[in-house]
């Protein structure tokens, strides 16, 4: 949850900030509208949105966002399990048209950072003073054989919520007792790490109310993951008999290496096939295309970026952040990015005015759910900071749940998790309406 202590870091922060835009006469605002362009109107782009336009409205912001309804990611897992609707991950772009933002329906396609402007699919051009990227995640489909965009739509991803979300799920209702689910999990660093373990513990969820037969295996190409003790814990005390997990170790690399569609068979690096009647294959990820074609990617096609303000370390003049940005031990969390999003605004106002931005600081939080009111979290606040003589993310104050916890704690999780879920819609959508709205 965006606790006391980060509203008042924040207020802290933005405070300096508006004092600066009211105080400083800073030649981009005082000759006209600045133009912020973002690119990706997500849990990154949009905290950065609200926030410009909500501490200096003079201010000219164009979120470029490909989709009409943003379906979060987050907390899709529960959708699985039946501990939310799928209508409640479901977002408009309202709240932040209200507030005066242009939320242009369109894609991406070329960025050109000296000339400063960005190409849409649509046809048009759009100019910028300040360049903000937050496109989330792309996939790396030549990583496994025989997988590409046409093959999710029979072996879903479900990795970008929304058809995909829905598609899982429609395969998991139609499947017969007794059926077999594979879930194939890549190696680090992808889109929220506990996202897979926490969408195996809804999977076998709904199995065990639904197709007790049934069974969950999965594939995963790493020999440790995050909150693994407490996960563990949960797939024996609740999913024994239906989840079949199989962490890479010595003898056996369960790295997914092809997969086939029409036989929906897959085939690990240690040569084992299996059949499955649901296949859920997590696909090896990158940053989005647009952050990759603007040059900002390194050759793992990942962005680096400056620790103090989420600048692109490779390209001048853009700010790369959210699941796009490679930023140390800091996971690719809406948590993260929301944090980051804050910063990245806070950066952009000093720029314009000529304020100073404050220290920046970062915190992650990351709930897993793992059956009806036990969650778990893990977390940590991360400051900048120097590694041999390299600027990076120092990580503080970490905190992560671990086996035997009481009843009691795990249902505060729990409640936790859902008022942070209504805050940072609010906070990155300007969207009030989750927080009266129920799971
Ligand atoms: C199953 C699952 C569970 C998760 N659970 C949690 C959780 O419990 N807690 C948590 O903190 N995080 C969770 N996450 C992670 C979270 O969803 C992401 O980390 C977060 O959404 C990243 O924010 P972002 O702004 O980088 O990307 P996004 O929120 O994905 O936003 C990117 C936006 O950019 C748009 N876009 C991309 N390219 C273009 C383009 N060229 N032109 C126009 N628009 C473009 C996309 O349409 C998208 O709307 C989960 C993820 C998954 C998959």
């Amino acid at each position: 949850m965006i606790d006391r202590r980060e509203f008042g870091r924040l207020l802290g922060g933005m405070a300096l900030v508006t004092s600066g835009v009211r105080a400083v006469t800073a030649p981009a605002l005082a000759t006209g509208k600045a133009k912020v362009v973002i690119v990706g109107g997500g849990a990154g782009g949009g905290t950065v949105a609200r926030i410009l336009k909500t501490e200096a409205p003079q201010l000219d912001v164009t979120i470029v966002e490909k989709r009409e309804i943003y379906t979060s990611c987050f907390n899709s897992n529960h959708f699985f399990g039946g501990f939310r609707s799928f209508a409640s991950l479901q977002h408009s772009y309202d709240g932040l048209r209200k507030l005066g933002i242009t939320v242009a329906n369109d894609i991406a396609t070329d960025i050109d950072v000296s000339g400063k402007t960005v190409k849409l699919a649509g046809g048009g051009t759009l100019a910028f003073d300040q360049l903000v990227l937050s496109p989330g995640i792309g996939f790396n489909y030549s990583a496994i054989e025989g997988y590409s965009a046409e093959a999710a739509e029979i072996l879903p991803h479900a990795w970008t919520a929304g058809s995909q979300t829905l598609l899982l799920m429609q395969q998991l209702e139609a499947m017969d007792d007794g059926g077999v689910v594979i879930m194939t999990v890549p190696g680090n660093p992808y889109r929220c790490p506990p996202g897979p373990y926490e969408r195996a513990c809804m999977i076998a969820h709904y199995l065990k109310m639904h197709k007790p037969k049934s069974k969950l295996v999965i594939l995963d190409a790493k020999t440790t993951f995050s909150k693994q003790g407490a996960f563990e814990e949960a797939f024996d005390k609740y999913y024994s008999g239906i989840i079949d997990l199989n962490l890479t170790n010595e003898i056996d690399d369960f790295r997914v290496v092809r997969v086939d569609a029409n036989t929906r068979e897959v085939e690990t690096a240690s040569g084992l096939k299996l059949k499955g009647a649901v296949v859920n294959v997590i696909p090896v990820q990158t940053a989005g295309e647009i952050a990759i074609a603007a040059g900002c990617a390194d050759a793992k096609g990942w962005c680096p970026i400056k620790p103090q303000n989420f600048a692109s370390a490779l390209v001048d003049g853009v700010y790369v952040l959210g699941d796009s940005a490679i930023a140390n031990d800091m996971p690719k969390s809406a948590y993260s990015a929301n944090s980051q999003g804050r910063v990245v605004a806070a950066d952009i106002l000093a720029a314009l005015t000529g304020g100073e931005p404050g220290v920046a600081r970062y915190r992650n939080t990351c709930w897993s759910l793992l059956a009806a009111d036990d969650s778990i979290k893990i977390g940590a606040d991360y400051t900048p900071g120097e590694k041999d003589g390299k600027p990076i993310l120092v990580p503080h104050d970490p905190f992560v749940s671990q086996k035997g916890e009481t009843a009691e704690m795990r249902r505060k999780n729990y409640a936790e998790g859902l008022a942070w879920y209504h805050a940072i819609i609010s906070d990155a959508f300007n969207d009030n309406a989750a927080l009266t709205q129920k799971g």
